[in-house]
């Protein structure tokens, strides 16, 4: 294979680095990939650039523009895949542990689009919470409000995931309007670049969105200002050094960190062996030391065990360990490939001897042992054990960050708890019980200490998906060592890259800056009903205005024979009056609902498609036998899905003869675009 020149992609540009290049070689055989270098880059200008053209293009697109944005580089980096996939090879990754890292990534950047186009509106502003009443008569109200950074998430990568490490962070960034600077490990950067090149080439992205850095970060740091974010994956001790860098703290930068965790595995009390959770922990345990070589932030590193099952457990993981093949990550028969570099493994070794210093051994597996082709970064998986767990400190503190987990044991549910949280903050842990009142002692008890925990058994074991999966719509970090941050959980992630502010003003005031209606702000009366338009002929308040209809003593005791809800309140006047709530017999609230309906639907096909469901439903005031209703029904949000269809959240407010509100609540409905 050629060596390539990787590129740093700056201002527009793709550029060479100056000076020294080291060079990257692969794992497989130590033969030479590429020269990687960002020397003579000024790292000012890239922030500037960043700045002042990738974000004010970004946040001039909404929410959904940036999503579907999104997708497309999702799909782009899909399409490529097979040009990654040759690429992912070099790193010592066989298929499968490409998978994870590519189409994961992409899958992540779709998951994160669509989840972004369900929930955010097709709005600049998102809202947090509801309108805060701040005054008697309404004209001041409250409400917190999210916008777009105007700085760069400047994104510091590990070696282990050149692709989802990438992907993870950029699909919030940009669906928040946040321009993005990636800098990626050396050790690994030609598939990171690669990946880049697929979105920059794929023309979706406004210049400026991303740039590159293919080597150090110079002086980047130091022009770093609070609108800026700073999201690093690696060592604790790097995360240590950045997030300590004056600029920093002198300017209350945001910094993200995902560093080095012991996550743990427990075999519940009642998992013996021969049970399906014994199994099940095994399989797993295995599985999380073999996939990428054990080089996953969210490894399993400590198998807490029940003392009387330890050596039942040993035998099973030592002996599907032994029958793993290690070699060539091209050749299908391999089970694991190797791990980054021959550095990397050194490393790994040096830390399995201080696991042993402390009082660990090793019972499957020859550290020191050449496997797999000449010259690459192989080693066997090995299983280390510490009977005296408390003693061993080695094993809750140190990260071999390769193909290497300890087992030990626990006398009680309170043992294994304080073992688990001596890793002192895990990403993630993963308990194999089918005793529901120990999965509770036990997720009680350890919770604080864990980003991310399962309770697998028989139940779920099909269909989970694995202890090692960050999921873009789960928290991916965790407390204390983990770094102490958050990436991902859904639309979560994308407000880590926006700033909350609360507003106050009227309700006027609150509706014009964050594009929705709000309760009180003004509305549009309309004469067409709105049901006869497309989305993109409503506009925000417009709002139609129902004739009145008097709910009688007959339509409740109807209401109440054809449904069967003969409630109290409804059917027993003695008993209405007598409650602390009502004066006499009231009509169902699901009556108001379904005459309110009656009010206010245009009974004909399209553009409206389907009532898709009710949000914030309150009942305010009683409605009693003969009190009129009437509905106002305002156009709240829009969101467009695709080119063809949305949803339109409706304000729907019903009043009685005195205007006084009996109910409110958000109608949602499928509409043509
Ligand atoms: P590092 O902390 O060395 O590197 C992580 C990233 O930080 C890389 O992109 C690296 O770039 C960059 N970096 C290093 N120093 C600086 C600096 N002074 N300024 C700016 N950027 C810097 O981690 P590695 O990826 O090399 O992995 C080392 C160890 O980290 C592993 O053995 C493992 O223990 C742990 N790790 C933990 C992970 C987790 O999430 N738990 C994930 C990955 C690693 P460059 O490569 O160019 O030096």
């Amino acid at each position: 294979m050629k060596t390539q020149d990787l590129l740093n992609y700056a201002r527009g540009e793709w550029i060479a680095g100056t000076g020294d290049r080291p060079q990257l070689v692969s794992a497989i055989d130590g033969a030479p990939v590429a020269t990687t270098g960002s020397g003579g880059i000024d790292f000012g200008a890239m922030l500037d650039h960043a700045r002042t053209v990738g974000g004010p293009a970004l946040r001039a697109m909404t929410f959904h523009e940036r999503a579907h944005m999104v997708k497309g580089l999702g799909l782009a980096i899909l399409a490529a895949k097979e040009e990654l996939y040759a690429l992912n090879y070099l790193t010592g990754a066989t298929r499968k542990d490409g998978w994870i890292d590519i189409e994961g990534g992409a899958g992540t950047m779709l998951s994160i689009s669509s989840k972004a186009r369900r929930e955010l509106p097709d709005a600049h502003v998102l809202l947090d919470g509801a309108v805060e009443p701040l005054s008697k008569s309404g004209s001041f109200i409250g409400q917190h409000i999210y916008t777009s950074l105007q700085g760069a998430a400047v994104m510091i990568n590990a070696f282990n995931f050149p692709v989802w490490g990438m992907l993870e962070k950029l699909a919030p960034a940009l669906v928040a309007g946040v321009p993005a600077i990636v800098k990626p490990a050396s050790s690994t950067a030609y598939l990171t670049e690669a990946a880049v090149r697929v979105m920059i080439d794929s023309g979706l992205l406004p210049d400026g969105a991303l740039q590159l850095i293919v080597g150090g970060v110079g002086d980047l740091f130091d022009h770093l200002t609070g609108q800026d974010m700073v999201s690093f994956t690696g060592s604790a001790a790097t995360a240590r050094k950045l997030r300590s860098h004056p600029s920093i703290a002198r300017e209350s930068v945001r910094f993200v960190a995902e560093q080095d965790s012991l996550n743990s595995a427990i075999l519940g009390p009642d998992a013996a062996p021969g049970t399906p959770e014994f199994d099940l922990f095994v399989a797993e345990v295995v599985n999380e030391i073999t996939v990428k070589a054990g080089q996953k932030c969210t490894a399993i590193r400590r198998a807490i065990i029940p003392a009387a099952y330890l050596d039942a457990a040993q035998d099973a993981i030592a002996g599907a360990l032994e029958a793993k093949t290690v070699g060539d990550p091209r050749d299908k028969a391999s089970g694991m490939g190797a791990l980054v570099s021959c550095a990397q493994r050194d490393d790994v070794r040096a830390q399995i001897a201080k696991l042993v210093a402390s009082g660990a051994r090793v019972v499957s597996g020859d550290p020191a042992a050449a496997t797999g082709p000449e010259g690459g970064a192989f080693m066997p998986p090995v299983l280390l054990r510490a009977d005296d767990p408390w003693a061993a400190t080695a094993i809750h503190d140190i990260e071999a960050f390769g193909p290497v987990a300890t087992i030990m044991p626990y006398d009680d549910i309170a043992d294994a708890v304080a073992l688990a949280n001596r890793g002192m903050g895990s990403l993630a842990l993963s308990m194999f019980t089918h005793d529901p009142q120990a999965a509770r002692d036990f997720v009680v008890g350890a919770a604080a200490y864990h980003g991310r925990m399962l309770v697998i058994n028989r139940d779920n074991a099909r269909e989970s998906t694995g202890h090692g999966s960050p999921l873009p719509v789960l928290v991916h970090g965790g407390p204390g060592r983990a770094g102490g941050s958050e990436e991902l959980g859904g639309t979560r992630a994308v407000k880590h890259y926006m700033q909350r502010t609360a507003i106050q003003s009227t309700p006027a005031m609150i509706a014009a800056i964050s594009e929705q209606y709000v309760p009180d702000a003004p509305k549009h009366f309309v004469d067409t009903h709105p049901f006869r338009k497309r989305m993109r002929d409503l506009n925000i308040g417009d709002t139609l205005k129902t004739a009145s209809r008097t709910v009688t003593i007959a339509d409740i005791e109807h209401f109440a024979e054809f449904t069967g809800d003969n409630f109290y309140a409804h059917m027993d006047e003695e008993a209405a009056k007598a409650s602390p709530i009502f004066e006499g017999r009231v009509a169902h609230g699901y009556l108001i609902l379904s005459f309110a309906a009656g009010l206010f639907v245009d009974p004909d096909p399209g553009p409206v498609l389907a009532n898709t469901g009710l949000e914030n439903l309150r009942f305010l005031t009683p409605l009693y036998p003969d009190d009129a209703m009437r509905v106002e029904l305002t156009v709240r949000s829009k969101s467009l899905k695709s080119d063809d269809e949305g949803v339109v959240k409706w304000a729907v407010e019903i009043f009685n003869q005195k205007d006084e509100l009996v109910a409110t609540y958000d109608l949602l409905t499928q509409n043509e675009a």
